[in-house]
């Protein structure tokens, strides 16, 4: 009775929290797997995932750098995945690979049951115009926001996702100076928080109301996140949206939906 091996593949994957959220899943809905760290080489992501296959793996979360390369691998990819242009998770089924992307249904999931907010009828405005946030739009979209305005330092690529995604809904491309009138929801999917710097917003994108997302997490509120805070606004950080992502590809592997509040309570004990 061998149990069913998943891994989380990635360069560097040593820090990733996934070993720690997919166990506690699986002890949770009593699913016998094994869940681990695997590092490829840089240039090594198709062998390891052959092998991987080989040895009967059934399934992988990809992260850093691998996103890319996971979509170009998969055999057959949902709907998202291919929307997103990028691959999150993979799931083996009779050696065939398929590949789903579950970081922007992980993002509606944590707004929505997570900071409290209905995205339905709402207007949301995405900073940045990166892989995170091209994978957000389609199921923000589906959610039922009401429109979404992206704004990007290089506005050429929000300008090109907003036309990639016109056929789904009201999708607008916007210089940083020209955002006008406030936004329910404000998600930062840039990596600026990561070079502590804030992305060139005024107080005049929120409203009362309004709830200030960040997709990065960490010991500290980022500074958009204290800068909303600063102005009276609800915040939220992405350690929802990672452990949301996580049920999502569980679910998809497994068949089962783990409650994630209490996985989400350990991490943030952890931070
Ligand atoms: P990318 O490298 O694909 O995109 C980076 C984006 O940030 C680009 O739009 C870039 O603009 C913008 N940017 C970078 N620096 C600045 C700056 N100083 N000022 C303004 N804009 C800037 O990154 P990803 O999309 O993969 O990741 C974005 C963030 O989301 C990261 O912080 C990452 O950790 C987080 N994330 C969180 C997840 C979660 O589960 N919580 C999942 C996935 C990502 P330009 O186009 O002009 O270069």
């Amino acid at each position: 009775n061998v149990l069913d091996r998943y891994v989380v593949i990635g360069h560097p994957v040593a820090h990733s929290k996934s070993p720690q959220i997919h166990t506690a899943f699986a002890e949770q809905t009593r699913q016998n797997l094994t869940y681990e760290r695997l590092q490829a080489p840089l240039d090594g992501f198709v062998p390891t995932v052959r092998a991987f296959i080989e040895q009967g793996g059934k399934g992988m979360s990809v992260t850093v750098p691998f996103k890319l390369e996971a979509r170009a691998l998969a055999d057959t990819l949902t709907e998202r995945a291919r929307a997103a242009g990028a691959v999150n998770a993979l799931r083996i089924v009779d050696g065939r690979i398929l590949g789903d992307n579950t970081d922007g249904a992980g993002l509606v999931r944590d707004i929505e049951h997570g900071a409290g907010v209905a995205l339905r009828g709402k207007r949301v405005l995405m900073l940045g115009a990166g892989g995170a946030a091209r994978g957000a739009i389609l199921p923000l979209l589906q959610a039922g926001a009401a429109s979404l305005t992206i704004a990007n330092r290089t506005a050429a690529k929000a300008t090109e996702l907003a036309a990639a995604f016109a056929a789904h809904g009201t999708v607008l491309a916007r210089d940083f100076d020209a955002l006008d009138g406030g936004f329910d929801v404000v998600i930062n999917a840039t990596s600026a928080s990561m070079d502590d710097q804030l992305p060139p917003i005024g107080p005049a994108v929120f409203v009362p109301g309004s709830l200030a997302y960040d997709m990065m997490y960490g010991s500290r509120p980022t500074v958009f996140l204290r800068f909303a805070a600063g102005h009276g606004i609800a915040t939220r950080d992405g350690l929802g949206m990672l452990v949301e992502q996580a049920a999502e590809a569980f679910q998809w592997w497994r068949a089962v939906r783990p409650d994630t509040a209490p996985v989400y309570a350990a991490l943030r004990a952890q931070t």
